[in-house]
Formats: C-alpha cells, structure tokens, sequence
C-alpha cells in the first residue's frame, strides 16, 4: 500500500477525521474508531512503515519513541494497567498496513491472548 492511499498516513496528515490525543514530529496517536476496550488508541510512526517486520535498522530509535509515547498516554489516561499490542501480519491480525501499537486499558485481560 502506498503513502496516498494508506488510512492510518491520511490520518497522521489529518486528511481524514480522528480523535487525535498525542501528535509531535515523528508520531501520531488517535482513538480506534472500533474500541475493544474502554481506552484503545493507536499509536502510530508519520513515516510510512507497513509492519514491524519491514522496519529497518536505522528506524531502531522509532521504536522507542512509539513505546515511550504508549507510556506517556497511558500515564495521562490514568491506567495503572495496560495492554501494549502489536499485530505484525495477517495471521496475527493485522489489518492495515501502517506500523501501530494499540494502547488498551481500562479492563483486566486475560493472557494468552486469543
Ligand atoms: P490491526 O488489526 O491492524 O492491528 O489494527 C487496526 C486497527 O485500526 C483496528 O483496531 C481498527 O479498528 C482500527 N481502524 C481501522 N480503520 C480506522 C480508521 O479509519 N480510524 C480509526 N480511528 N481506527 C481505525
Ligand atoms: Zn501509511
């Protein structure tokens, strides 16, 4: 998928809507339009990135700053506990092609995932 037509850059570059709730020169962080837990926000890299697995070496300090970012807006949403999910691939669910982590809190969760 290209940069022109991928969801989650049009949505770093507010071309379509969202509940953005963090934004600085290297990442973006909006609320899922399709919760599955009372807090879910996906933090997501302005650069176009389709998986984790794709990520290059140099993109290594990247990374951080989305995981940093998770623990910022957890801090802020006020979750004691939290969930940090990464989907890489389709058979792990992944459904759009634009590196993101899910922040999910605000209810217990089971492990192992399903
Ligand atoms: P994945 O399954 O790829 O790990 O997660 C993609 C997530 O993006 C899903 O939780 C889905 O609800 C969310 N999502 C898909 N399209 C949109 C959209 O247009 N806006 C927002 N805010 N979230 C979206
Ligand atoms: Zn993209």
């Amino acid at each position: 998928m290209s940069e022109e037509s991928c969801i989650f850059c049009k949505i770093a570059r507010r071309e379509i809507p969202s509940t953005p709730v963090f934004e600085d020169e290297a990442v973006f962080a909006f609320r899922d339009v399709n919760p599955v837990a009372p807090t879910h926000i996906l933090v997501v890299p302005k650069v176009h990135v389709s998986r984790l697995s794709e990520l290059s070496g140099d993109s290594v300090p990247l990374l951080g700053r989305l995981l940093h970012t998770v623990a910022r807006i957890a801090e802020k949403e006020n979750l004691k506990s939290y969930r940090v999910n990464l989907n890489d691939g389709r058979e792990a669910g992944q459904s759009v092609f634009h590196l993101h982590v899910h922040l999910l809190g605000g209810r217990p969760f089971s492990w192992p995932p399903g």
